[in-house]
């Protein structure tokens, strides 16, 4: 394995990185893997890192589970690819859309399947302008979403992420419109209560309705536990106060669960942890525990109905992927929900996150660890330079990104974020391996405040 033909080499000469430190990688060189054992992934030299972040949240299930795996060959045998237009449609299809609509937080809906998790939220945005139309509304096509928000990369589900980053490709598009994110230990002000605080962006959420004008908005989209803006949970009784506010003026609520969904916080969906049932959901990544690329939107009983009515109106909904319901995808699926809600995974998560906190909240007793967050098995800690004044470390520094790499390092993966490091490990994670994550954290957490000299 010479230097011009390592697998480092081959990867940056044939491979674009999305979201990625390209001089981190440069100089580190790349981690390239070839297998998993559990949680653990396994590179080309053979090396074990346990990953604290699923893949990227998905791989809840671990790296070899035998059913999935089975599940996806019996499905490949059988029937291995189709659509879902035209009135055709896989026997899986129609079985993971019955189960989907059992599992869900609704009476009764409809589901419609995407390839990912950014699809789905296009997708719907689609719908709800397609449901404004039909409904003789043309004007009601403005997207609310928070600040730190993540939606996608879609350039509707970009435009409703809330980072600055979609600047550099001339997003949001307009009518993309971000409220406060409601993180009370960063945009709380001083003197603020929690209190005081979720009913200042419930105020601030008023005042946007009415300035822009409630006709003209098509939806509200939120993350139950905000992730890769961070893993934020909501301020105390945020959704309580903001859902009879979008009820007044019959602006549905959006429920992205693509990474609460499926258990990562303890109940089987994030707005069941927060006690809110929304209108739509939007799901993918531990729909097939990360087994195959699938997404899917669920809406509930008001949307399902208005969007068959306006279907049948123009005589079809002209929308969809070529994988849309893949059969093989369908079968993994229906595997993934058995073996999350029925073989002790959901179970797992709610066993172990006494001891998830317990870990994070150890380490955010170190001086330069101002907050730790989380629900259920999705966790961060946020670095900074001062504790009392919650004043950030230069971002020149690059400390969550060092405590990241020195972690690589030693076996661990975890994501930086911001100035977080983000744990999610997977939901068949053992006490002994939660054990080595937060231990091995915890070195590296050592290690770089005294490198830098903090
Ligand atoms: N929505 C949320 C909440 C996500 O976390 C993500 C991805 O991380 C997406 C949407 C986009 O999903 P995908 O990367 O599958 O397009």
């Amino acid at each position: 394995d010479t230097a011009a033909n390592s697998w480092d080499a081959r990867a940056g000469a044939h491979m674009l990185y999305g979201f990625t430190d390209l001089p981190s990688v440069q100089a580190r060189g790349a981690v390239v893997l070839t297998h998993g054992e559990g949680p653990y992934v396994v590179d080309v030299a053979g090396r074990r890192y346990l990953d604290a972040n699923s893949g990227l949240w998905n791989m809840v299930a671990g790296f070899d589970h035998p059913g999935l795996a089975a599940a996806a060959k019996a499905q490949y045998d059988r029937f291995p690819g189709y659509h879902a237009f035209f009135g055709r449609v896989s026997d899986q299809t129609v079985m993971l859309s019955e189960k989907l609509i059992e599992v869900s937080p609704f009476a009764r809906g409809k589901v419609f399947y995407t390839n990912s998790g950014s699809e789905a939220n296009d997708t719907l945005v689609k719908m709800l302008w397609f449901l404004a139309r039909a409904e003789g509304q043309p004007e009601r096509r403005k997207i609310l979403t928070r600040w730190n928000g993540y939606h996608g990369v879609t350039v509707a589900a970009a435009s409703m992420t809330g980072k600055a980053y979609n600047a550099l490709f001339g997003l949001p598009l307009p009518g993309f419109i971000h409220l406060t994110c409601p993180h009370y230990w960063r945009e709380g002000r001083p003197d603020e209560t929690e209190a005081a605080f979720t009913a200042r962006l419930a105020a601030e959420l008023d005042e946007v309705i009415a300035r822009e004008g409630a006709e003209t908005i098509a939806g509200f989209f939120a993350e139950p536990v905000i992730g890769a803006g961070g893993v934020i949970p909501p301020s105390a009784g945020y959704f309580q106060a903001i859902q009879p506010i979008l009820k007044r003026h019959n602006i549905p609520l959006i429920a992205d669960e693509v990474i609460c969904g499926f258990g990562r916080t303890g109940a089987v969906w994030g707005c069941q942890s927060y006690d809110f049932i929304p209108d739509a959901i939007i799901s993918s990544k531990a729909l097939t525990a990360g087994y195959f690329p699938m997404g899917a939107v669920i809406l509930g009983p008001d949307l399902s109905d208005r969007l068959q009515a306006a279907a049948e109106a123009v005589e079809e909904f002209p929308h969809g992927f070529t994988a849309s319901g893949h059969p093989v995808g369908c079968a993994i699926a229906l595997k993934a929900i058995d073996v999350i809600l029925n073989e002790g995974l959901l179970d797992n998560v709610r066993a172990l996150t006494p001891r998830f906190e317990a870990g994070l909240s150890r380490l955010a007793e170190h001086p330069h660890i101002g907050e730790w967050r989380g629900k259920g098995l999705m966790g961060a800690l946020e670095a900074v330079a001062d504790k009392p004044t919650k004043t950030p470390f230069p971002s020149t520094l690059s400390v969550s990104e060092r405590i990241a790499n020195t972690c690589t390092d030693h076996g661990l993966i975890c994501r930086p974020l911001g100035q977080s490091i983000v744990l999610c490990p997977p939901f068949i994670l053992t006490e002994a391996q939660m054990d080595e994550m937060f231990d091995k954290l915890e070195a590296a957490l050592t290690r770089v405040f005294s490198e830098i000299g903090a």
